[in-house]
């Protein structure tokens, strides 16, 4: 089997697949004014059946763990489907989602019954009055009672980012909230540095500080970085033996960030964006429109990942082809 593996010794298992760049919330650092349909480009997101062909392609090329995320993927009316056909018919091993847990507490059980192998929920604060300021919703409640659904299911793989904002989510108070949540309950919180898109230069200008402000948290209070494993995510990870959940941060314009990234991403369109920041996309769904054409996808995927660079250069300012995360799934 060739293996996906760019020039410079990474290796991609992972792939964020987003099926939707439609949204329902307003987070103020994504979508402020709500999702608005993008005139420019009248193409349909991926079918399931497209969805199908790419994910056993991808599966010959060596991947074995599919993200999907949007937009809200759980807005597509086929979403159970989906998570279905790439579980039972393509051959990759695990399935998880990227969600805002919006009406979580009414999906937990067909969630579970999917058959999905993880599930990431976005909740910026456990703070009422702010989860609303920054989302746009009072969906805090619901959010909370479909994760301790989850829990009663026995589903494990729960984790909860929050894009870390200044002034707003980022005191001792809201850490040690976070701190009392994950006592009791074995879920991973990360911290997401927040990231500048095309969209959101004021917004970034405003709200963005460093994450140190997190770990110098940490470290007063007795928390220990956890050594990463090979296939280890961008997740720099905090254990204390007296918690059950874990704490991480990821801090993508930390120095040797794009090093450990071993992630491509395929926007709803089906193009194949090689960074989530970079300015290059080719679309790849013309492979993806009968079976027979498994391999030409393989080989064009392979061949476009001579083109992966070496980092983002976020730090430099440049965006790239992002205007805001909906369309690339973060
Ligand atoms: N709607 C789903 C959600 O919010 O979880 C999935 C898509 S969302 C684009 C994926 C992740 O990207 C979320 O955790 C969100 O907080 C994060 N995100 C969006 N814009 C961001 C930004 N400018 N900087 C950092 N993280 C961002
Ligand atoms: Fe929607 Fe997720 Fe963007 Fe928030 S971060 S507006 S929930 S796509």
């Amino acid at each position: 089997m060739e293996l996906l593996k760019d020039k410079f010794g990474r290796k991609f298992p992972y792939i964020r697949l987003s099926i939707t760049d439609v949204c329902n919330f307003k987070c103020g650092y994504c979508l402020p004014n709500g999702f608005k349909i993008d005139k420019s480009d009248n193409r349909t997101f991926l079918s399931l059946e497209e969805i199908k062909r790419l994910a056993k392609g991808l599966s010959e090329l060596g991947v074995s763990k599919i993200r999907l995320t949007g937009g809200e993927p759980t807005i597509r009316k086929d979403f159970y489907e989906i998570v279905k056909v790439i579980k039972n018919s393509s051959g990759i091993n695990k399935t998880v989602i990227t969600t805002n847990g919006y009406k979580l507490d009414k999906f937990a059980e067909q969630l579970v019954e999917s058959g999905l192998d993880g599930i990431n929920i976005s909740i910026d604060s456990l703070d009422k009055n702010k989860f609303h300021k920054i989302t746009g919703h009072d969906r805090l409640n619901e959010i909370l009672n479909g994760i301790e659904k989850l829990q009663k299911l026995n589903f494990k793989n729960i984790k909860i980012n929050a894009v870390l904002l200044k002034g707003v989510n980022s005191n001792d108070k809201d850490f040690q909230q976070w701190s009392n949540y994950i006592k009791s309950n074995q879920v991973e919180f990360r911290y997401i540095e927040l990231m500048q898109t095309g969209d959101n230069l004021d917004y970034f200008k405003k709200y963005h500080i460093s994450s140190k402000v997190f770990t110098d948290f940490l470290i007063k209070n007795d928390w220990i970085i956890q050594t990463l494993g090979i296939d280890a995510g961008p997740s720099k990870n905090y254990i204390n033996p007296e918690f059950k959940g874990k704490f991480g941060i990821i801090a993508p314009y930390s120095k040797d960030f794009c090093k450990s990234c071993n992630r491509l991403r395929i926007t709803s369109r089906g193009d194949l964006r090689l960074c989530l920041f970079g300015n290059t996309g080719i679309n790849i769904r013309h492979l993806i429109q009968r079976d027979d054409q498994t391999e030409e996808l393989k080989d064009l995927i392979l061949k476009q990942l001579n083109f992966k660079k070496e980092s983002h250069y976020l730090e430099l300012g440049e965006t790239g082809l992002t205007n805001n995360l909906s369309v690339t799934g973060g």
